[in-house]
């Protein structure tokens, strides 16, 4: 799609991602990570006034690609959607895709962190491992462009911690001094996010000179 010595140069054509979700703290770090290179996100225009995409899956991958795949029939440019969530295997797996609804349908961050941290009360050790996923899909009109994936290690801390982020930030601690990501700054959080990981494919797909979409 671009020539990369011409993305140094800084002469490309900026590349407008249309971003599917109404969660602010997404496109807040899809923002962060876009900075600087030729790639724009903004949100769907009337997002929430599109019929809803049912996320209802059992996988990441196929919720990421089937919304990346359902709202880029409505819109004309690329359409980048993600499916994310919170692994935890001492739980199964849980919260895994039903992250964002893990406390019911309309729990806030602060209910699911909740939940989450009563689920392992008594867990020590390995049995707090946990780790974020993250697949990205993109699609324009109706047809699939890309799906990748990452993934972030880390603990579950016993109580929530710091200030950033959102979801389950304050209680993933990513580093051997035990940090969260909510006491992390939000280029650390995005140099080793699952999210981060996964964005730097994107990019580097969207800005290669062999990717093309269809017209
Ligand atoms: P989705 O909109 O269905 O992908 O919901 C993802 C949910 O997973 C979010 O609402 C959060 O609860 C959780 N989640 C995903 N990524 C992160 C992250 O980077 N930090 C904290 N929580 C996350």
């Amino acid at each position: 799609m671009a020539d990369p010595d011409s993305v140094c140069e800084g002469r490309l054509a900026p590349v407008r991602l249309l971003l599917a979700s109404s969660n602010p703290g997404k496109l807040r770090e899809y923002r962060e990570l876009a900075a600087g290179s030729p790639l724009e996100i903004d949100l769907i225009p009337n997002f929430r006034e599109l019929p809803a995409f049912d996320e209802s899956a059992p996988t990441f991958a196929e919720n990421g690609a089937g919304k990346a795949l359902h709202y880029s029939r409505f819109v004309e440019e690329m359409v980048i959607a993600d499916d994310s969530g919170l692994v935890v295997p001492a739980l199964g797996g849980a919260p895994g895709v039903r992250s964002a609804r893990y406390a019911g349908p309309d729990a806030t961050d602060a209910d699911c962190v909740r939940k989450l941290l009563r689920e392992m009360d008594g867990k020590a050790g390995d049995e707090r491992r946990a780790r974020f996923v993250c697949v990205i899909a993109l699609a324009r009109r109706g047809r699939a462009l890309a799906v990748v994936s990452d993934l972030a290690e880390g603990i579950l801390a016993t109580e929530p911690r710091g200030a950033n982020g959102f979801g389950y930030d304050p209680i993933f601690c990513f580093s051997d001094g035990g940090r969260t990501y909510a006491e992390a700054s939000p280029e650390e959080k995005n140099c080793l996010s699952h999210r981060g990981k996964a964005f730097r494919k994107v990019r580097d797909l969207l800005l290669s000179s062999n990717f093309s979409t269809p017209s």
